[in-house]
């Protein structure tokens, strides 16, 4: 029953939004990308107005035109990989209603304790926070909280979705894996990364020319990745260091920081923070040395997360927030929850 809505869904926003947009604009299905090889990566699905890491909500980002769907990675007790974004289920899902007193001593339901054919019993709810005992959405205009059915899904069966979709559709997107919480896997006894590359062999991802970015915030892990683990499973893939400010902002000030990065590395991912001065208000941007410094040694730069509920004090609306970004200070690539919006912004640039 569910399978069939999901296909409905997949059926109409294909034959409404992609189908009326490929008529439209016969190149923009082949090329890829948008306006000079900016790339749009739909953050979590289409997150604006779905539950993020649904598969209805890639469905609805790749009908969208999205370059690349991105799948935040966290490991089962039974080893398999599942999309969700938090290692713990408290915000997304009904675990406290279906699995009561399965929460450890803190007081979270953590992925890792549950099986997959257990996370499948439970439903996903757009993201909340509980308050005196009440489930309040984190983004009021959003999907509504509890409405409608959406499940967790494995790794494997959103790649599928999206070979699929390739398939029936003639386009080639892509995929953005980030390997979630190395530390706290490695605590569980997981070899995360390892099961990650595993099945990106599996489903042909093997080479740099295949449509991936594989990401972590985990600098080490991701140079334990690049200078072991490619190497003895005969891989090479685009890799891409996430940045943080709390934990990142100062060693990346520091000179040759980019160098040491684009060692390991072909992208950098930081948090739209990092690249724009705290000087910079409307009409007037200044940005931080870090977008050229990336740029000169060689790194691609997708910062995060562009959202039309988050408009900092420098930009006007969304479009200015995104010309400042591709265009003023010239990243590659966007993190976006509204997808639709970013891809008629760059279609719509001369
Ligand atoms: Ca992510």
């Amino acid at each position: 029953m569910y399978l069939y809505r999901l296909l409905r869904v997949f059926g109409y926003l294909i034959m409404t939004g992609f189908y009326s947009g490929l008529l439209v604009n016969p190149a923009l299905a082949y090329n890829g990308s948008h306006n000079g090889g900016k790339i749009v990566i739909a953050h979590r699905g289409a997150s604006g107005y779905l539950p993020e890491h649904t598969l209805a909500g890639k469905a609805m980002a790749y009908a969208m035109g999205a370059d690349y769907l991105e799948q935040d990675l966290v490991m089962t007790k039974d080893n398999r990989l599942v999309v969700l974004h938090d290692i713990i289920l408290n915000h997304v899902t009904n675990v406290r209603d279906i699995f009561p007193g399965r929460a450890r001593k803190d007081g979270n339901y953590y992925v890792v304790d549950f099986t997959l054919a257990e996370l499948k019993k439970l439903a996903v709810i757009e993201r909340f926070n509980l308050v005196d005992g009440k489930r309040v959405a984190v983004f009021k205009d959003r999907f509504p909280l509890g409405k409608s059915t959406f499940r967790i899904h494995s790794f494997e069966e959103e790649i599928e979705l999206i070979q699929g979709l390739n398939k029936s559709t003639g386009k080639n997107v892509g995929i953005y894996p980030e390997i979630k919480n190395v530390a706290f896997h490695n605590k569980e006894g997981k070899d995360v990364s390892r099961a990650v590359l595993k099945i990106l062999k599996a489903y042909g991802y093997t080479k740099k020319s295949d449509k991936i970015y594989l990401q972590s915030f985990n600098a080490r892990e991701l140079k334990r990745v690049h200078d072991v683990l490619l190497p003895e499973m005969g891989m090479k893939l685009k890799l891409v260091l996430l940045l943080w400010p709390p934990d990142d902002a100062e060693w990346v000030k520091k000179p040759g920081s980019m160098i040491k990065v684009a060692k390991y590395a072909d992208a950098i991912g930081p948090d739209k923070s990092m690249l724009i001065s705290k000087k910079s208000v409307i009409g007037h941007i200044i940005a931080t040395d870090l977008a050229s410094r990336a740029h000169a040694a060689g790194l691609e730069i997708h910062p995060y997360t562009f959202r039309t509920e988050q408009i900092p004090p420098y930009a006007k609306n969304y479009t200015d927030l995104l010309n400042i970004f591709l265009f003023k200070i010239g990243v590659d690539g966007i993190f976006t929850d509204f997808t639709d919006k970013t891809v008629n912004f760059l279609k719509a640039k001369p």
